[in-house]
């Protein structure tokens, strides 16, 4: 039987650059990990493609989909529905491979119930003016919209002590080279590697 694959959740406040790290993680011609594409109600932005960035559905067709138990987990944020499509998962993950979620934070805490064996990165800003200032000059979303946004990342900052590990977003190229060197280390640990040792063993 194949060793089961690490699943990776990338996630951290409102417009500290989740999107861009994931972004350049997948650039990296030898990126190992599975991107998870999520489901979601928000409308494509320009240039986004259903079922590259995300799939698209009514809410509707969302709701059907928590009902049946398609999700791993779901989260409405600000004023949408996002959620991770658990079967992907699961077969992924099965087949050895490694997946990788880049979700907010409500949905985070959600794997971290249904995957305690997960490896959660939260991405911390360099500081919450820089925070700010990067949600301001994205310049797709309203004031009203981005002190919503504000608000919700002071309360997300709080909640890095729900994850293992945490990388400041100072860099992308950075950020991108500490979370390679984390799932690499994540990898080696005893408890993961002794067992093929064991095995090993048991043939002799
Ligand atoms: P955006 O609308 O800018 O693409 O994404 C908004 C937020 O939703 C981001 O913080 C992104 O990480 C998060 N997100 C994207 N997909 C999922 C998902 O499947 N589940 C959850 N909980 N959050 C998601």
């Amino acid at each position: 039987m194949k060793e089961r694959g690490l699943l990776i959740v990338l996630s951290g406040p409102s417009g500290v650059g989740k999107g861009t790290v994931r972004q350049a993680i997948f650039s990296q011609g030898d990126t190992k990990f599975e991107y998870s594409i999520s489901v979601t109600t928000r409308k494509p932005r320009e240039g986004e493609r259903n079922g590259v960035d995300y799939f698209f559905k009514t809410r509707e067709e969302f709701e059907d989909m928590i009902e049946n138990k398609k999700l791993l987990e779901w989260a409405e944020y600000v004023g949408n529905y996002y959620g991770t499509p658990v079967d992907y998962v699961e077969q992924t993950l099965s087949e050895g491979k490694d997946v990788f979620l880049e979700i907010e934070v409500q949905g985070a805490l959600q794997v971290r119930e249904a995957f305690p064996e997960g490896l959660f990165i939260f991405l911390a800003p360099p500081s919450l003016s820089e925070l700010q200032n990067r949600i301001i000059t994205r310049g797709t979303e309203s004031e009203d919209l981005i002190r919503n946004r504000m608000a919700a990342a002071k309360e997300e900052i709080e909640m890095m002590d729900a994850y293992d590990y945490v990388v400041e977003n100072d860099d992308v190229e950075l950020a991108c080279e500490r979370i390679n060197a984390i799932v690499l280390a994540e990898h080696l640990r005893r408890d993961r590697v002794a067992p093929r040792y064991k095995k090993m063993l048991e043939v002799e």
